[in-house]
C-alpha cells in the first residue's frame, strides 16, 4: 500500500472551504468552495483503505471508494476519474448532494474516533477537475445499434438510463414535459446546494454523445404512450413523483399558503433567466415577508433557505418530531440554523388564521409517544399546548406522491403498488408490460438522486439483455450494473 495513506490519525478532517453564512445568504451560490488539489490529496490520503471497505458497501453505487481515493491522494486524477464514472454516471452531482453522513461517509469505519474520510467532496473534486481538462468526452460508441429506446423523464434514472444505452450504441430519445433537461436537479434542488450550470453541463455531454431530447413533450398528452410504445423497441419511465400530500386543518385554502415545489421551482426558474409572473407578483416570493415552512425533510430545509436568500424577514421551520428524528439532513440543519433559520422542534400547525391572506399558524406542541409496528415513536398532542406564528407565507413540504400514471397514460395494464408507485420486477428492471422498464422515485416513491442512477444503470443493463435476447443474439447480457 502507498506510505501516503492512512493520514487519519495525523491530518483531521477538513472539507472545502465553506463560504460565510453572511455572504451566502445573499446569493443562490454553491456553499462549498473547489477544493484545493493539495488538500484534496491530503484528504484522500486519510484513508484507511479497507478491507472491507463499509464506505463502499453503503455506497447505493457500489463505487469503488478506497481505491480512487488512493489515487487522487497520489494525484492520479485521470486514473481516479475512469474510476469513479465506471460505476455512477454523474459523480459530480453525487459528490454534491447525497446525504453522505447517511450513506458512504456515515459507514466509514474511521469516524468512530476520528471522523470520516471526506469521501463526497473529494468524488466531486475529481470529477470537477476531469471536465475542467477535458477528461470527459461524449460517448463514442464502437458499434451503432439499430434498436431505438424511448426514456420518459429527463431525471436523475432517465439520464443514467440514457447515457449507459447510448455508451452501449443504442438510440436514445427522452422525453420530458419541462423545457430543460434534468428533473429535480434542474426544478427543485436550489442552486446553493448544486449549481445549474453543473446540470446544464451533465446534458450538454449526453446530448453532444447523440441522446436526442425531446422537451416539451408529456406523454399521455402532447403524445400517448401507445403511441411512444410503438415508436420504440423499449421504454423506460422514469417520471418521479409530484404530488404534493397536504394538510386537513382549518383555512389551510388560504392565499399564500403554498405547496413547496411551486415556491422552489418558481425560484430555480428565476434564477435560470425565465419570466416567473408568479414569482414577480410576489406569490411565490418570501422577499419581506414572515415565512413559515412546515415539514422537516430535505424538501423544507431547501425552502427555508431560499427563504433566507430571497429577503423574508423571519423564516421559521415548524417540524413535528424533535431534531434527532427529523429526515432531512443533519448537516442541511446546521447549514440552515448558521443562514438564521429558527427550527420550532416538536410543534404541528393546528389551524391557518387569517382572512383571504394567510396571517399566522395556530400550533400545538408535540411530543413523541409510542412506537409503531416500524419501532419510530409516533407524535402526539400536548393538550392545552398552542401557540401562535405570525406568518405572510406559509410554504407546505410534507412529501410527495405519484400521480395517477395509468390514468394519465391511458394504460390500465400498467402495474401501480397501492401507493401508487410503479411495480417492477426488481430482477429484471420491467413491469409486467413487455418491453417496458421503470425505476427512479415513480418505483421507489421519493427517494434520493443516486438511488435514481443505480436504477437507471441496472435499467441499461436489463434492456440490453432484453433486446438482445429478444434478437437472438447470443452474446452474454451486460451484468447488472454494480
Ligand atoms: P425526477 O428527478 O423527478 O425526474 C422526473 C422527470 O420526469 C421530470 O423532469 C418530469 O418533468 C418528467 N416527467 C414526469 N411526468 C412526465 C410525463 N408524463 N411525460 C414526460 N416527462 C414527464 N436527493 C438527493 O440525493 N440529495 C438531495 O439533496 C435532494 N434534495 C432534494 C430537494 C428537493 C426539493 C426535492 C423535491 C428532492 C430532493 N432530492 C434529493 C430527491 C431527488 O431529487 C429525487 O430522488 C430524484 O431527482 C429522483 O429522480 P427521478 O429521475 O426518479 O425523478
Ligand atoms: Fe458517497 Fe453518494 Fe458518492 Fe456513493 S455516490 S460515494 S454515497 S457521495
Ligand atoms: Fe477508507 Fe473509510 Fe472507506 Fe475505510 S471506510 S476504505 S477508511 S473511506
Amino acid at each position: 500500500m502507498s506510505s501516503k495513506m492512512m493520514q487519519f490519525v495525523s491530518v483531521p478532517k477538513a472539507m472545502p472551504d465553506k463560504r460565510p453564512a453572511e455572504t451566502r445568504r445573499a446569493d443562490f451560490r454553491e456553499i462549498y468552495e473547489a477544493f484545493e488539489p493539495d488538500r484534496a490529496a491530503q484528504q484522500a490520503a486519510r484513508c484507511e483503505q479497507c478491507g472491507i471497505p463499509f464506505c463502499q458497501v453503503h455506497c447505493p453505487l457500489n463505487n469503488n471508494i478506497p481505491d480512487w481515493l488512493r489515487m487522487a491522494a497520489e494525484g492520479r486524477l485521470e486514473e481516479a476519474y475512469e474510476l469513479a464514472s465506471a460505476t455512477n454516471n454523474m459523480p459530480e452531482i453525487c459528490g454534491r448532494i447525497c446525504p453522505q453522513d447517511r450513506l458512504c461517509e456515515g459507514n466509514c469505519v474511521i469516524e468512530k474516533g476520528f471522523e470520516s474520510v471526506t469521501i463526497g467532496a473529494v468524488e466531486k473534486h475529481i470529477t470537477d477537475t476531469a471536465f475542467e481538462r477535458g477528461w470527459i468526452k461524449p460517448a463514442r460508441p464502437t458499434i451503432e445499434r439499430p434498436e431505438s429506446i424511448g426514456v420518459i423523464g429527463a431525471g436523475p434514472a432517465g439520464l443514467a438510463v440514457a447515457d449507459q444505452l447510448r455508451q452501449l450504441g443504442y438510440k436514445v430519445t427522452v422525453y420530458d414535459r419541462y423545457d430543460r433537461v434534468g428533473g429535480l436537479l434542474i426544478y427543485g434542488i436550489p442552486g446553493f446546494k448544486l449549481e445549474k450550470s453543473v446540470v446544464e453541463r451533465r446534458a450538454r455531454l449526453l446530448a453532444d454523445g447523440g441522446v436526442r431530447f425531446e422537451l416539451n413533450c408529456e406523454i399521455g398528452r402532447t403524445v400517448t404512450f401507445t403511441e411512444l410504445r410503438a415508436r420504440h423497441a423499449a421504454l423506460f419511465i422514469g417520471t418521479g413523483v409530484y404530488r404534493p400530500r397536504d394538510l386537513s386543518v382549518p383555512g389551510v385554502g388560504l392565499d399564500n399558503i403554498v405547496p413547496a415545489l411551486d415556491y422552489l421551482t418558481a425560484s430555480n426558474r428565476k434564477g435560470l433567466g425565465d419570466p416567473v409572473p408568479a414569482f414577480d407578483s410576489g406569490a411565490l416570493n418570501a422577499a419581506g415577508k414572515r415565512v413559515v415552512v412546515i415539514g422537516g425533510g430535505d424538501t423544507a430545509m431547501d425552502c427555508v433557505r431560499t427563504a433566507v436568500r430571497q429577503g423574508a424577514v423571519s423564516v421559521r421551520c415548524l417540524y413535528r418530531r424533535d431534531r434527532a428524528n427529523m429526515p432531512g439532513s443533519v448537516r442541511e440543519v446546521a447549514h440552515a440554523e448558521e443562514e438564521g433559520v429558527e427550527f420550532v422542534w416538536q410543534a404541528a400547525p393546528e389551524a391557518f388564521l387569517g382572512d383571504g391572506d394567510v396571517s399566522g399558524v395556530r400550533a400545538v406542541r408535540m411530543r413523541l409517544g409510542a412506537p409503531d409496528a416500524t419501532g419510530r415513536q409516533q407524535p402526539e398532542v400536548i393538550p392545552e399546548s398552542s401557540f401562535t406564528l405570525e406568518a405572510d407565507l406559509v410554504i407546505k413540504a410534507l412529501g410527495f406522491d405519484p400521480d395517477d400514471l395509468p390514468g394519465l397514460f391511458d394504460e390500465p395494464a400498467l402495474p401501480v403498488t397501492r401507493w401508487g408507485t410503479i411495480r417492477i420486477d426488481w430482477d429484471t428492471m420491467m413491469t409486467s408490460l413487455p418491453g417496458v422498464f421503470a425505476g427512479g422515485d415513480i418505483v421507489r416513491g421519493a427517494s434520493l438522486v443516486v438511488w435514481g442512477v443505480r436504477d437507471g444503470r441496472d435499467a441499461a443493463a436489463a434492456i440490453d439483455g432484453y433486446l438482445q435476447a429478444k434478437q437472438g443474439v447470443n452474446t452474454p447480457a451486460l451484468a447488472m450494473a454494480s
